[in-house]
């Protein structure tokens, strides 16, 4: 079928004069043209002679095996028809599925030794938050431009134990990251799981089956109520104190062996006196007077007078208001963020703030240090589940309170012995009480059956078109570099699919002395032939494989083939992994046209800057029903698109989203023609292949009752009300939560926030990562709006809004996102400030909201008036969804510094090296100038924009160019040239780099390269044609707000 070529887009000459409001008089000479949408133009065009040729025949460098039908036979259980087909006139081999019972393949694959993976409890469409109506109940019932910010619950987390209320917390400040010990403890002390309805498990053998992962990991609260609270009516302003306490214990160093403790060690006799610090009103700054609030952070700003309000150095997230005691214990706001550091005390007054109250998560961030538990006795509240965690208090030795549901809790005798300490008597001194995250190694009860090996299939797309862009070599290159570094071990799996208008499978049997190659013709009934040797121990396979990935890039150089049967090959490869679950890697380069989830082209370039009926929703459910079942059985599928022309991704990228997998997009993608994406694709799959990763892995986010948590944002399927499931975790995955007030917090001083992520690891253990955040209530909407996060604001937002945009419309998104800033906004000034001046007045917190939302507005994903590809916005929104924070707002606000002035002032010292802190600069023109060079980082991406006047000095010392001309074209890294120059901005990218997992491609562009354009798409305090600048948007927002 014949696709109509996507014309190059943005072609017209830069016309329009980059203007910043009042600013403009200044004048610039730079021009804000026509705006290019792609990061990589579309310069490149693959011609393909779809429709006119004819199919051929492949070039086999495999050689003939004859397929032993017995096997097949065994598989099967039927009569196997093996049989070659005369087109393929190679070696390889064709297979028809023989006419037999409906689906024999399912349940072969299901009557292994293997127990089955619960099924989802719910698959349909209507059981996932996302994407629609998820966070708006009644789209056509709201005003369709605002955030309803208090969803109704799912009440899921609702608590229906009785409150306690005042929680005092531990303050002891022992360091005890990066140490691992084991404890022995006596199994039968183990804190056994009750839950209604499920008998507790004391079973220690070697697997436990359990019904779900809901039953591990543990459900919500009790619907029991707890008897066991002790004070009921506990004024908020009371702690609790504790009659024994040696003054000042509380900052003594561990002790610096941290080696494991033999198990025969004396205790000391008798129980000491317990040492645990109250936590009372005294502790708990509850005012403006915080301890942690920086004078500055008190002042309220007029944006019209003071716009330019971006620090010159990175934004920190804000420090919640709390006793540092307690805030030297918190989560890292890296792996764990409040859009509201202080949260409102009750939904009202969050309503009143029409602020987001939500969470972003980073779980499985690779971290340094990350403190390792290994303990027969993993400590959780009774009630809610809740992970023992640095904010629970100690009523005594042998009793700890839940900060989450109240509840008290028995400590366990094993916990009473801290192994770092090698001292009796100190359950608040345990690492699992001085860490707000922490992993522990989890015993059987958290199997649903022996953790599986890593399990890693790809499948290649090796259609004519996906010759063409020669990406089989770039891909099979690396795989062939990093196939000892592919997480796992022994029982590492591994194996290969490819597909055109058929499927084609390679045993890469051990003994066999070339991989055999198998084709599979029926699409429609798509069947697996020999199963057992298409996934392969890659440490017994591993020359096999080796020879596949040399040969795999020659086999269909002559290819005709144009057809794609995506669909009928992710079933198979969906077939082929359901009995272990795993890594699906799927390399794709154009529209699905064959078999199930084929896919018609309904992009219409003419309307691609408009805001209106555009597809941003799948065309088909395909996908996203084969990403449930993926789900269902720990597959997650990770998609690369490589494709110039429309693909739909917004039907694509359902089988990632769904099964908790990533997407990686290349438009335009081409060996030889744009070495800069075959750059990106090569450092892109180093990190894929190499990085962590979690299998079998389900994610509970638990908040202080009171607080109930109603959407999920990311890449999951929400298994349970409220149990996300991740058939893969990585650590470059981002979550974020929305949340509400659903009962007064009036009687609490401190809520908590814990997540738990409950994964497999490469090396075949079960661990659990927890993370714990504490954060204060407040009363008053001052209070609110001085603890706001604007960053995670804007992230929450922008998740939001892609939402907003699928359910409604993108213009429906951009005005909810607009409402957004002028809704808290007004609502600060009526409200909070007592004489209403004029001028646009925002708390300190805020003074970036509106340049944050600004700069949403021009991002990929819910710009108009550009021309927007339709796969390119798609794929900004995924990263919207799936970013961490920190990458989110540097791809929708990028950091911009002058470095062709390097010093070494300010300069930061780390290893001896001298890395240059230039300044960031705001996004606009006016802060270019062409005599210099700037450097953009917009996380994913580095451009180095060079000034048509740019000195002397800049050109032969740090570019090694003679003259501004010789710059190449498609320059992408910077010499190492033995000028002081040089080593500086060197130093500085590769700090920059340093700074992330992932590998941003470094683009030098003149000013007259295609590039440029994208470089000057990012100066969004700009006016362009369809967007207003900086300026004007404050006008805009000063007039709605001061109505
Ligand atoms: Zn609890």
């Amino acid at each position: 079928m014949s696709q109509p070529g996507i014309p190059v887009s943005g072609g017209a000459p830069a016309s329009l004069q980059a203007q910043n409001g009042a600013a403009s008089a200044s004048g610039s000479l730079y021009t804000n043209g026509p705006v290019q949408n792609t990061l990589m133009s579309s310069q490149v065009s693959v011609s393909q002679g779809y429709n006119s040729q004819l199919p051929g025949s492949y070039p086999y460098l495999i050689p003939a095996k004859t397929l032993n039908p017995v096997s097949g036979e065994s598989n099967y259980g039927g009569s196997q028809t093996v049989s070659p087909l005369s087109n393929y006139q190679g070696p390889g081999q064709t297979l028809y599925r023989p006419p037999v019972a409906s689906n024999p393949v399912t349940a072969s694959l299901h009557s292994g030794p293997v127990p089955r993976m619960p099924l989802p409890t719910s698959q349909n469409a209507a059981a996932t938050p996302v994407p629609s109506g998820s966070f708006l109940p009644g789209a056509s019932v709201q005003p369709s431009s605002n955030w309803q910010y208090n969803y109704p619950s799912t009440g899921s987390q609702t608590n229906h134990c009785p409150r306690a209320s005042s929680q005092s917390t531990i303050s002891g400040t022992t360091n005890l990251t990066g140490h691992q010990y084991v404890s022995s403890g006596d199994p039968s002390l183990q804190n056994s799981f009750i839950k209604s309805g499920i008998t507790p498990n004391t079973n220690n053998g070697p697997m436990v089956v359990h019904n779900s992962y809901d039953e591990i990991e543990g459900g919500g609260f009790s619907a029991t109520p707890q008897p066991t609270n002790q004070n009921p009516t506990m004024n908020r302003s009371v702690g609790y104190s504790y009659p024994s306490l040696p003054p000042g214990y509380q900052n003594t160093a561990p002790p610096s062996t941290a080696g494991m403790p033999p198990s025969s060690l004396n205790y000391p006799s008798g129980p000491q006196g317990f040492n645990q610090t109250p936590l009372g009103a005294n502790h708990l700054t509850t005012s403006m007077s915080g301890l942690s609030l920086h004078p500055e952070g008190l002042r309220v700003t007029n944006l019209l007078q003071e716009r330019n309000m971006l620090p010159s150095t990175p934004l920190q997230p804000p420090v919640p208001n709390l006793h540092e005691d307690i805030q030297k214990l918190n989560c890292n706001p890296e792996l764990f963020r409040c859009t509201l550091t202080s949260i409102p005390q009750t939904q009202a007054l969050l309503n009143k703030a029409k602020l987001p109250l939500g969470l972003l998560l980073h779980p499985f961030k690779d971290l340094v240090q990350l403190p390792v538990v290994t303990s027969s006795t993993i400590v959780r509240c009774r009630s809610c589940r809740t992970y023992i965690n640095p904010f629970v208090s100690f009523l005594d030795q042998r009793r700890w309170k839940c900060n989450l549901c109240y509840r008290v809790n028995d400590v366990p005798e094993e916990f009473m012995y801290n192994p770092l300490t090698r001292v009796y008597g100190e359950p608040h001194r345990r690492p699992e009480v001085q860490n707000a995250t922490i992993e522990f190694m989890a015993p059987s009860e958290y199997m649903l059956r022996p953790p599986q090996p890593p399990v890693y299939l790809f499948v290649f797309d090796v259609s004519h078109n996906a010759v063409e862009t020669g990406y089989l070599n770039t891909v099979c290159q690396s795989l062939l570099d990093n196939l000892d570094l592919l997480p796992g071990n022994t029982r590492t799996k591994i194996g290969f699919i490819t597909f055109d208008s058929t499927i084609h499978f390679y045993s890469l049997q051990e003994g066999l002395s070339q991989p055999q190659m198998l084709i599979v013709s029926d699409i429609e009934d798509v069947f697996i032939p020999m199963p057992e040797n298409l996934l392969v121990n890659l440490n017994e396979s591993k020359e096999l494989v080796q020879d596949l990935l040399k040969t795999l890039p020659q086999m269909f150089t002559k290819t005709l083939e144009t057809q794609s049967a995506l669909g009928p090959a992710l079933q198979a490869a969906f077939k082929l992994m359901s009995p272990t679950g795993g890594r699906m890697s799927v390399f794709q380069t154009q529209l699905p046209t064959l078999g199930v989830g084929a896919l018609r082209p309904r992009e219409e370039p003419n309307q691609r800057s408009s805001a209106k009926e555009i597809h941003l929703t799948p065309s088909t459910d395909f996908y996203k029903k084969l990403a449930l079942d993926c789900s269902g059985q720990q597959v997650a599928v990770d998609l690369f698109l490589l494709s110039g022309q429309y693909s739909d991704l917004a039907s694509l990228g359902c089988i990632s989203r769904y099964s908790a997998g990533s997407v990686y997009y290349y438009p335009s993608y081409h060996h030889q023609q744009n070495p800069v994406q075959v750059q990106k694709l090569q450092k892109e799959l180093q990190r894929y292949l190499t990085r962590k990763i979690g299998f079998e892995a389900v994610m509970r986010i638990r908040c202080t009752k009171g607080l109930s948590i109603h959407t999920f944002h990311g890449n999951f399927f929400v298994r349970s009300t409220d149990l996300l499931s991740l058939p893969n975790v990585n650590p470059d995955a981002g979550y974020a939560v929305q949340m509400s007030v659903e009962e007064s917090l009036t009687d609490t001083q401190l809520v908590s926030f814990q997540s738990a992520l409950l994964y497999t690891s490469s090396k075949g253990e079960r661990r659990i990562r927890v993370h714990t955040l504490c954060l204060p209530v407040v009363s008053t909407l001052n209070e609110v709006f001085l603890g706001a996060d604007v960053q995670a604001i804007s992230g929450l937002l922008a998740n939001m809004a892609v939402d907003r945009s699928v359910s409604a419309s993108l213009s429906d998104a951009r005005d909810a996102l607009v409402n957004a800033v002028i809704d808290s906004l007004s609502a600060y000034r009526s409200s909070v400030l007592s004489n209403q001046q004029p001028g646009l007045m925002v708390p300190f917190s805020l003074r970036l909201f509106p340049l944050f939302v600004l700069a949403l507005l021009k991002q990929k994903s819910f710009q108009t008036g550009t021309n927007t590809r339709l796969d390119e916005r798609i794929f900004a929104m995924c990263q919207v969804k799936n970013q961490p924070l920190v990458y989110l707002m540097l791809t929708t606000h990028p950091s911009l510094y002058r470095v062709d002035n390097l010093s070494d002032e300010g300069a930061l010292n780390i290893n001896d090296r001298t890395i240059p802190q230039p300044p960031i600069l705001q996004l606009s023109v006016e802060k270019l100038s062409r005599d210099g060079a700037f450097l953009m980082d917009a996380g994913s991406v580095l451009m180095l924009w060079v000034g048509k006047n740019c000195g002397q000095n800049f050109l032969s010392r740090v570019l090694g160019v003679q003259n501004y001309a010789l710059i190449p074209q498609n320059m992408t890294d910077l010499p190492e040239l033995d000028t002081p120059e040089s080593a500086r901005i060197i130093a500085f990218i590769s700090w920059l780099r340093e700074q992330r997992p992932f590998f941003p491609i470094l683009y030098v562009i003149r000013d007259e390269s295609p590039m440029k354009a994208n470089f000057l798409q990012n100066m969004v305090e700009d006016r362009t044609e369809s967007a207003l600048s900086y300026y004007e948007f404050l006008l805009h927002i000063q007039q709605q707000v001061n109505k």
